[in-house]
């Protein structure tokens, strides 16, 4: 084993500690430059050559700013084709371009956007030669031989045309200002603008101008940019962030129609399965090191992928499996009856909002579904009782603990007083069943106001599931959460539900997400902005069949994990399962 030493510098603080990681290092001790002062960092650098591993400066840094991380024996030096400097991350592997749809299945932190940015020429790798000027001659020797070698020519040649959608579209209306409309005629390059904006149904935000629109809105204006330029090859990162089911679809159908080469990063496994051909998988440690594997089609790869082990390449990357096992319908008649609500009826300025009655049980995940804008927001305020309906009530008086969709960090506080003052965080069950499986335990010490989105969202639904109640309502759990963390998410929920007496309200736009922790579905339909009707509470198969109709799409069970997978549509499965009205599993 070599070894790799990784100093987080934003949590590296030499003026408030008494550099422990150099006072205790026994390298140092006995002479040698183990660990060294970098004047000019203001920062402390490790040398891997001379460092045993002994790992006393990660227990001793008070700031855990540091890791030593055993690196698997193949990955030698020359295989690195990018490193952000010493002690910091480094990137074995690149994903190769190829005709067809590209999907880059991975955490998040393991170099999936780094990749995107070396092969759109935003950056040029530096093949982990910290001490030289990276350049593309270097680059292309480096990958003569491979398919590589040909598309580094061509970029450095300026012989492709590369289109990138970057993963944070909110920082786009800093950059590019103007109506939507006039935006995109202005990069209309295809001459296809309403084509795009019928099928990324555009049409109610042509006018307004890009700095009102919500995230939603700008992830699908950023679509339509991309796919109305000339490419040669699209980068698409994380596409469906803040969009719902059916935009959803609509994004990878559009992205699936493109000329030229695609690669996309992506963490909702329904619409990766959907939109890829083939998935290169990239693993290794969060912030210290991503390798990437080499293709697979893709459903052997997302396969690949939920068993946590690369045959071919004999990798283990995940200890247990995930397994999509087939639960048996809920049977209502041996559970508790838990809520009560009647035919509920809410106006709102221009929205009105229908609910159907229904009665809710001990123990059950209730899974909420439908598009943006039609209610469900609404209807889980009317269950806090935060809102009262114009028409029907909420039997009795149940405790609620009620995770927003839009979250804010306003707690002046560190993470461990927040959960503190809801639970004991410190008994073994919290430990094992919370904090281990959200990844709390290097968010402890920082302040709720410093999160990024994906830790913040793991924070508050810890918070939320930490309280005591009869119903917990969680709005959105998998927004900024990577693919592992939705899996480790619905994990959590599932087995609170099972062992607490209490019930859960899940609404979320995944649906992997959503039929893996669901007894039941509530569908909403109606016009979204305008009118909304929630469905009573039906079995799994009834609800998710009302609502594939309305999203247009079918779905099957893979043969080898039970996992969800949408049908290609116009595929024979797909026009049978048309036919006979079974949009879920046949
Ligand atoms: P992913 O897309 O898989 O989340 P990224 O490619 O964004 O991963 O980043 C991988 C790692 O590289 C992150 O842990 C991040 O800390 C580090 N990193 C990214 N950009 C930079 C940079 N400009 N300087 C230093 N480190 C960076
Ligand atoms: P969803 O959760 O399905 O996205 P919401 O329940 O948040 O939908 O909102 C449904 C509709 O009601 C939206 O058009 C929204 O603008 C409107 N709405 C929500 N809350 C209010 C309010 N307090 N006043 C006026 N309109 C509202
Ligand atoms: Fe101090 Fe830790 Fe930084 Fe070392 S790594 S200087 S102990 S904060
Ligand atoms: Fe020194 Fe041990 Fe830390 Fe290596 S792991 S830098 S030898 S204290």
């Amino acid at each position: 084993m070599s070894r790799l030493a990784i100093i987080d510098y934003d949590r590296c603080q030499p003026k408030k500690c008494a550099m422990e990681c150099i006072k205790y290092c026994p390298g140092v001790r006995m002479g040698e430059e183990t660990i060294v002062m970098d004047e000019s960092l203001g920062k402390p650098v490790i040398s891997e050559e001379l460092c045993s591993g002994c790992g006393i400066c990660t227990k001793r840094c008070p700031f855990n700013a540091i890791s030593i991380i055993g690196l698997p024996e193949e990955l030698s030096e020359d295989k690195i084709v990018h490193s952000y400097g010493k002690n910091r991350f480094r990137l074995y592997g690149l994903v190769v371009p190829r005709e067809g749809v590209v999907g880059i299945l991975g955490p998040n932190g393991v170099g999936k956007s780094t990749i995107l940015r070396i092969l759109s020429g935003e950056l040029i790798p530096n093949l982990g030669k910290l001490d030289e000027e990276p350049s593309y001659d270097k680059v292309i020797k480096h990958f003569s031989g491979t398919e590589l070698q040909n598309y580094f020519e061509k970029l450095k040649n300026k012989e492709i045309k590369v289109i990138h959608k970057v993963q944070y579209v909110d920082v786009l209306p800093k950059v590019v200002k103007g109506k939507v409309i006039d935006i995109l005629k202005r990069i209309d390059e295809k001459g296809k603008l309403d084509e795009i904006i019928e099928k990324l149904d555009l049409k109610n935000i042509l006018e307004r101008e890009l700095s009102q629109l919500s995230g939603g809105e700008l992830q699908r204006v950023a679509i339509a940019a991309a796919c109305l330029r000339n490419g040669d090859i699209y980068y698409f990162d994380e596409p469906t962030s803040w969009l719902d089911v059916k935009q959803r679809f609509n994004a990878a159908r559009t992205i699936r129609e493109l000329d030229g080469r695609v690669v996309v990063v992506e963490h909702d496994l329904i619409v990766l399965d959907y939109l890829s051909d083939y998935i290169h998988i990239v693993y290794g440690v969060p912030s210290a090191y991503g390798i990437v594997s080499h293709p697979r089609g893709v459903r052997v790869g997302i396969n690949a992928y939920l068993d946590g082990h690369l045959k071919e390449e004999n990798i283990k990357f995940r200890k247990e499996a995930i397994k999509f096992e087939k639960r048996p319908p809920l049977d209502a008649s041996n559970r508790p009856l838990l809520l009560r609500y009647s035919k509920m009826s809410k106006a709102l300025d221009n929205f009105k909002l229908e609910i159907d009655g229904g009665e809710i049980y001990k123990g059950e995940v209730i899974g909420i579904l439908g598009p943006n804008g039609i209610g469900k927001t609404t209807f889980v305020k009317l269950l806090a009782k935060i809102i009262e309906p114009d028409e029907g009530n909420v039997e009795g008086d149940i405790k609620i603990s009620y995770k927003p969709q839009y979250i804010t960090p306003d707690y002046d506080g560190t993470v461990e007083e927040l959960l503190s003052s809801i639970t004991n965080i410190n008994s073994s069950y919290y430990k094992s069943e919370i904090i281990k499986p959200l990844q709390l335990e290097r968010l402890l010490d920082m302040n709720v106001k410093d999160l990024s989105g994906g830790e913040l969202q793991r924070v508050a639904i810890a918070a939320c599931l930490s309280k005591n109640a009869d119903v917990y309502l969680i709005d959105e759990p998998s927004a900024f959460l990577d693919v592992e963390q939705r899996l480790s998410v619905s994990k959590v929920i599932r087995r609170m539900a099972d062992e607490k007496e209490a019930a859960m309200f899940v609404v979320d736009h995944d649906i992997l997400f959503q039929d893996y922790i669901s007894d039941r579905f509530i569908v909403f339909s109606g016009e979204p902005g305008r009118f909304g009707k929630g469905s009573p509470p039906m079995n799994k198969r009834e609800g998710a069949n009302i609502f594939l109709k309305e999203m247009g799409v079918t779905f099957r069970r893979d043969q080898d994990t039970g996992r969800p997978r949408a049908n290609k549509e116009g595929s024979q499965r797909d026009l049978y399962q048309r036919e006979i009205g079974e949009y879920y599993y046949v």
